[in-house]
């Protein structure tokens, strides 16, 4: 029942046959077959029938499966055909057209919209075609009842969105009189399926708050008051302020927190990060904070260390060129309560790692942090640690509402004040001169500027050669002792990497060369230009963090985009938002209009976007009007003991274990 066809082929209309014109498409005729006989030889050899409706003749040719048709067929009989007409020495006729006797029992004596039902080669290989499938459906819809196909949305939501029930809705998605019925049935069918999914979430979600277990954090103590008072180098931001206090309410609750928070490139997440594990440390726990490339973690390192100064409190790095001897000491500093916040890489999550009581890990700039990933973070103690993921870049809410949709979430939508607005342009190749000269003239007054280069593949030779072209060029603008040039790159050990990078942060060089490396988290606030060469080949959310490492400090900043002159509509689409706009929380929106959602990685596998007949995109009022109604359901009455929720717990019972969700608790 399940399994629906993609689209309907119209079959409610039959013309007469001297209304066939040499335009027409698909036609449909009813009439009596008057001849039928095999002409030609050899590959010329064919069967043609004539049909004659009382308007006129209507030639309809076998090329194939002459003999079996010539069998099939009987003149004098009434038939039904359909099929795209065309003309043949000025009269019309159609070859292969679909044929069925016209009798007074089943579906053929119907005219409707025929369902047409995507096939497999498995299904071929029993010859089960479309057709074939809709007649078994049908034959199925005519044994099954109403209460074989129970509803299962309470009465308020059916009266409320005027939905037809799910008996009528299941029977017309297959067969439905006009394209009205369809709909209704479509809407109905999208609206149950994104809701249900909803409502798992909401359990989830309700249940962890309800009962799972979690270390409670309810005192604020030294370390935290400390560093308020003496090391907090700015005001927060009211952004900041309430996503800490979102975070308190969930640690001092005693249930596990698992918290996605969503802030924009520079809206200060870190330091909520860092406070957040200021707390666990004064409750006795130990963090850890785990960032997706070495350079990062490196930074997180440093500002940790910088932040914390005058703080006694042990913090270590552990990344994957930690050498084996100070990993080994690492790791028994952890093991054993010396170390109270250990930052790096996924190194953190290896199995060797061990605590001596994690209370929270906190992973940055990385929404795309899978379920599984969480999970292995979760074992990291007897009791689950909480959790906080930060995002590298905001994302769409139809996809923090799906595939993240278990979690709890915060968004952060206000960067600190004094931040002057980036300008973004799009310039043509032809135009390097003009642009390097500018980026000589920011250089001159005191800035620094960052020339990105695209890594397609981590290893890609020829990404790399690209790259040290850029560099010699970028040198012949810009020779030394004027200028001084950092590069980094995939290709060098972490400490030339951080070298390099450090020499930039001290302003000893004026421009980094970089691939994407450094997309994510790197905070030099004196730079005030990106160039990014061959922008066309990045994705928005690429574009809009690259974009995010300029504009931090209190001078103007320029994003520039570097692009060859011919380009994809896509392209030319992205360029143009990025130009249009410094909102996160828009680009991402657009990034996943443009790219549809079986698009986004880390999410294709994992089936968690894969919906029958809802697409988050097309969709989203659905969606939002599911998830409104999930959460109600859920605070009203979580365990659906209410009499209106009756028929949705049946249906639930039911489905149990075929859901993906049920992975996900
Ligand atoms: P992101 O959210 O992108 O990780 P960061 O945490 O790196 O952002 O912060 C970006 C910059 O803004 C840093 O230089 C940080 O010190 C600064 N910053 C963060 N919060 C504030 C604030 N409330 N006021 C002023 N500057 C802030
Ligand atoms: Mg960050």
């Amino acid at each position: 029942m399940q399994y629906f066809p993609f689209r309907h082929v119209d079959k409610t209309q039959i013309i007469t046959i001297n209304k066939i014109t040499g335009e027409s498409e698909y036609v449909q005729v009813v009439g009596k077959l008057t001849s039928l006989e095999i002409m030609g030889e050899k590959r010329g050899r064919r069967l043609v029938a004539t049909l004659n409706d009382g308007t006129g003749e209507l030639d309809l040719v076998w090329f194939q499966g002459v003999n079996w048709m010539q069998k099939f067929l009987q003149v004098g009989s009434k038939y039904r055909v359909f099929g795209k007409a065309g003309f043949y020495m000025n009269a019309p006729q159609i070859s292969h057209p679909e044929i069925e006797e016209v009798t007074e029992t089943g579906i053929e004596k119907n005219l409707y919209l025929e369902p047409v039902y995507p096939g497999t080669e498995k299904l071929k290989a029993r010859n089960l075609g479309s057709r074939q499938i809709a007649k078994l459906v049908y034959a199925l819809l005519q044994m099954l009842h109403e209460k074989d196909i129970p509803e299962n949305l309470s009465s308020h939501i059916i009266s409320k969105y005027k939905f037809i029930n799910r008996y009528d809705a299941f029977r017309q998605m297959h067969f439905p009189k006009d394209q009205n019925e369809y709909n209704d049935s479509l809407r109905r069918l999208k609206f149950e399926e994104l809701f249900i999914s909803q409502l798992r979430l909401s359990f989830v979600r309700y249940k962890r708050h309800s009962f799972s277990k979690g270390l409670l954090f309810n005192k604020v103590g030294n370390y935290f008051n400390e560093f308020y008072h003496n090391n907090l180098p700015f005001q927060l931001t009211n952004a900041q302020k309430n996503v800490l206090k979102e975070i308190r309410k969930d640690i001092g609750s005693g249930k596990q927190m698992n918290r996605l928070l969503q802030g924009d490139v520079g809206s200060g997440k870190t330091i909520v990060a860092l406070m957040s594990m200021l707390i666990a440390a004064d409750n006795g726990y130990q963090s850890c904070f785990m960032a997706p490339t070495e350079i990062l973690a490196q930074q997180h390192y440093k500002s940790l260390q910088s932040l914390l100064k005058n703080i006694s409190i042990t913090v270590r790095m552990l990344t994957g060129s930690t050498s084996a001897k100070e990993k080994r000491e690492i790791l028994q500093a952890t093991a054993n309560g010396e170390v109270t916040i250990l930052t790096g890489t996924h190194a953190l999550i290896e199995d060797n790692v061990v605590f001596k009581n994690l209370g929270l890990a906190i992973v940055d700039e990385q929404h795309r942090f899978g379920v599984a990933q969480r999970a292995k973070l979760w074992k990291k103690n007897e009791i689950n640690p909480h959790v906080l993921v930060m995002t590298a870049t905001p994302i769409p809410r139809t996809l923090a509402l799906t595939a993240y949709g278990d979690l709890d979430y915060s968004v952060m939508d206000e960067l600190p004040p004094g931040r002057k607005p980036i300008t973004t342009v799009h310039r043509m190749e032809y135009a390097r001169p003009q642009v390097m000269d500018f980026i000589k003239s920011e250089i001159k007054k005191g800035r620094q500027a960052y020339i990105i280069y695209p890594l397609i593949e981590e290893s890609s030779k020829l990404d790399f050669e690209n790259l040290m072209k850029g560099y010699e060029e970028v040198k012949a603008f810009f020779p030394e002792p004027e200028f001084f040039i950092s590069m980094v790159h995939g290709r060098q050990k972490a400490v030339q990497k951080e070298i390099n990078m450090q020499r930039f942060i001290k302003n000893d060089t004026q421009i980094m060369v970089s691939t994407t490396v450094i997309e994510v988290g790197v905070d030099v606030p004196n730079a005030s230009v990106m160039l990014v060469e061959s922008a066309e080949k990045f994705g928005l959310p690429q574009l809009h963090q690259l974009r995010g490492r300029v504009g931090r400090g209190n001078e103007k900043s320029f994003c520039i985009l570097l692009t060859k002159v011919k380009l994809s509509l896509e392209a030319k689409q992205r360029l143009k938002i990025m130009c249009s706009t410094n909102d996160g929380f828009k680009i991402a929106e657009k990034d996943l209009e443009i790219r549809g959602p079986g698009d986004i990685e880390g999410t294709r596998q994992s089936g968690i976007l894969n919906f029958k007949l809802a697409n988050i995109i097309e969709d989203k009022k659905i969606l939002e009007a599911a998830r409104w109604e999930a959460e109600e359901i859920i605070e009203k009455d979580a365990e659906l003991s209410l009499n209106e929720n009756l028929n949705l717990k049946n249906f639930l019972a039911i489905q149990k274990d075929k859901t993906p969700w049920s992975k996900i608790s």
